[in-house]
């Protein structure tokens, strides 16, 4: 079994932004030269996250909308208090989301349904510039 990684980087626009990274991590995938096994997808940071979903704009902007349901920009977050940044429902909803996903490996492809993408979430309140850790695992 070899083990490989790689960082890729990803420019944010901004809060609610969902960007389709599966091109980007399959090129990433090919590079490893591991066709069977896992793939594991990381962002680091607290206040971004990594999913998948139906990459199209109704259900991208029902994602965002529900978000701020379940954790809403004006809540009276004590996070505010500690480094008066405003982003406590960025690491709120970053925290529900979760930092990673790991995807099968088939034949050197992910396996994922047709309309499944693979997303990366900006949930701060500015643009940023992402650190996603690709590694694979496998033969
Ligand atoms: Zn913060």
């Amino acid at each position: 079994m070899t083990v490989w990684s790689c960082e890729l980087s990803v420019k944010t626009k901004g809060e609610g932004e969902v960007v389709d990274i599966t091109s980007m991590v399959s090129s990433a995938v090919r590079s490893s030269g591991i066709s069977n096994g896992i793939v594991n997808v990381f962002v680091v940071g607290s206040t971004a996250a990594v999913t998948t979903i139906e990459y199209e704009p109704g259900l991208v902007h029902d994602l965002s909308d529900i978000l701020e349901r379940i954790a809403p920009k004006n809540h009276p977050y004590k996070h505010h208090e500690k480094w008066s940044d405003y982003n406590g429902h960025s690491h709120i909803r970053a925290a529900l989301i979760g930092p990673s996903v790991s995807i099968p490996l088939r034949d050197g492809k992910l396996v994922l349904g047709t309309w499944q993408q693979l997303v990366l979430l900006e949930l701060d309140t500015r643009p940023r510039e992402r650190r996603v850790i690709v590694t694979t695992m496998g033969v």
